[in-house]
């Protein structure tokens, strides 16, 4: 059997939330339960959203927790030229093309789509003539044509996940006009070249995962295994995230042990009776995916 690589692949857009460090305590338990190699990857794609010094503290975050890794990939925002490659041949296949849609023209043109209000492309600058193209003067963002055929992820925890890339997504992003190449494009170039074979994460990006299995197919990639795990909700029903102060773990290491932390989540994700403190470690013993709750758990730390 080949060794299994697992990944955090956190962005540095704040400090971690309680919801975050569910995610990464679950692709560490399942990579170390397996004796797997564990990689660090700072996502720090957007320019706009991250700072170095947040990367600096997810990191001591992560270490404080316990979760460690055995080697660090290059950040993302010194990756261009590997993204640039992934883009040229999409391009050379036929697949890209530049989209001049502004956000309140997308918001005309397109249908939300039916069962999660996700927003359809409705393919407006798909067939623009070259000519047409010429005459445009702004920066243009580039799409990946999709096929009007369903991708399954076979995941780990939630069971088969399909799509129908065309008429559940339609074409995506790949570059923004500013230049940046997208989250969907990098995150599978990246995972591929540190031979990542496992992808545990929060169940917010399962359904980015049948885009990102078609851009394994087109740039011929080897495609990991996925384990969407669910997220953490407050009692009211909100979803956890960054601005919640409460959550973050800047305020949550001033009022607790690393262990009493660990605790509480792995009471909530099945692997405890009780939220009693425990380190990382003594969590591998007890790991089981099978005890992991599929949907959103409701939390008050
Ligand atoms: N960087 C993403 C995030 O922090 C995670 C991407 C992934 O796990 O694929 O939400």
């Amino acid at each position: 059997m080949n060794k299994v690589v697992g990944r955090f692949a956190p962005s540095p857009s704040g400090r971690m939330h309680l919801g975050n460090v569910f995610a990464a305590l679950l692709a560490w338990l399942s990579v170390r339960s397996q004796n797997g190699e564990m990689v660090l990857r700072i996502e720090d794609l957007d320019p706009d959203r991250c700072r170095p010094e947040y990367a600096e503290t997810l990191k001591e975050d992560l270490r404080w927790l316990g979760l460690d890794w055995d080697r660090e990939q290059t950040p993302q925002s010194r990756r261009t030229a590997a993204y640039a490659e992934a883009f040229s041949s999409l391009e050379a296949q036929g697949l890209v093309y530049p989209c001049y849609c502004s956000r309140t023209e997308l918001h005309a043109a397109s249908a939300p789509h039916a069962s999660d209000g996700r927003v359809l492309y409705a393919g407006t600058c798909r067939n623009l003539t070259p000519a047409q193209r010429a005459q445009k003067t702004k920066a243009p963002a580039w799409r990946l044509k999709v096929p009007d055929a369903v991708r399954t992820v076979e995941d780990r925890l939630q069971g088969p996940y399909r799509e129908n890339l065309a008429q559940d997504c339609g074409d995506f992003i790949i570059r923004r006009a500013d230049g940046v190449y997208a989250y969907q494009l990098a995150v599978v170039v990246d995972d591929a070249a540190a031979g990542v074979t496992e992808v545990v994460r929060g169940l917010d990006l399962l359904s980015s995962t049948p885009r990102q299995l078609y851009l394994y197919e087109r740039l011929a990639l080897h495609a990991p295994d996925f384990a969407h795990v669910p997220l953490l909700i407050a009692t009211d029903g909100r979803r956890l995230s960054k601005r919640d102060r409460d959550m973050d773990l800047g305020l949550l290491r001033q009022e607790k042990h690393p262990e009493e932390i660990l605790g509480l989540l792995a009471r909530w994700a099945g692997l405890l009776e009780k939220p009693e403190p425990i380190t990382a470690r003594d969590l591998v013993a007890v790991f089981d995916w099978s005890h992991v709750p599929r949907t959103a758990i409701p939390v008050q730390p």
